[in-house]
């Protein structure tokens, strides 16, 4: 219910902006893909943390769970690499490598996968802000990774002058998975005007919106090929 109040608010701007005309009971979510939202670090793996304590893996996780329920809502088939605030490596000797080739695996099982992995970025001084979007090296995945750092940009920051760029090859979620599949650095952890609005769940849902409506239209694209 909260999200369909957050989404009424948001008069869907965001997602009509990308869809186009197209209208969300006109068929959107074709068959046959699986969507993979992984909600990235997570237990005690809390990721990059702010200067007043917020930690990446939660606001990971809080915009997965907001993209889970637009995937419900257009009937986008989806599984999740976490729900909670838990890894996929076991806590007592957690191993981030194990965790990562926890969510390889997952990725790879899954038929027709195309995978969306949530993170938010970090650096050593505050200045820097702003989304980017790293895409697996493949064609697939560099459309999807260009359409939906544009999206991001056009719809939430158009100051923001990052661009998409090839997930570097030492990247293991990416350099691993066979599917398409992009991760999308929020925002920064260190640039504290940012943790704010990443804190928001109004602009956590934007976020999402920007995701899904970015997702629609790759799906749109490969149908078409
Ligand atoms: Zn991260």
């Amino acid at each position: 219910m909260f999200l369909l109040l957050v989404l009424a608010s948001l008069g869907l701007s965001a997602f009509f902006l990308i869809r186009g005309s197209q209208t969300l009971d006109s068929g959107v979510a074709p068959q046959g893909y699986t969507l993979v939202i992984d909600p990235g670090h997570g237990g005690i793996d809390g990721g990059a943390i702010s200067d007043n304590g917020t930690k990446e893996s939660d606001i990971n996780l809080a915009i997965a769970v907001k993209l889970r329920a637009l995937a419900e809502l257009i009937g986008q088939p989806f599984v999740m690499t976490r729900t909670d605030d838990s890894s996929r490596s076991s806590y007592a000797d957690y191993s981030e490598h194990e965790d990562l080739v926890q969510r390889v695996k997952l990725v790879n099982d899954t038929p027709g996968a195309v995978l969306v992995s949530i993170h938010q970025n970090d650096f050593p001084t505050s200045q820097p802000s702003g989304a980017q979007v790293l895409y697996a090296r493949d064609a697939d995945s560099e459309s999807l990774g260009k359409r939906t750092h544009h999206n991001l940009i056009q719809c939430l920051d158009p100051q923001n002058r990052r661009v998409a760029e090839p997930a570097p090859r030492a990247l293991y979620l990416t350099a691993n998975v066979s599917c398409p599949a992009i991760l999308v650095e929020c925002g920064f952890m260190s640039n504290n005007f940012e943790v704010e609005k990443l804190n928001d769940p109004k602009y956590q849902c934007s976020i999402a919106l920007v995701l899904t409506g970015s997702l629609l239209q790759f799906f749109d694209e490969i149908e078409m090929v």
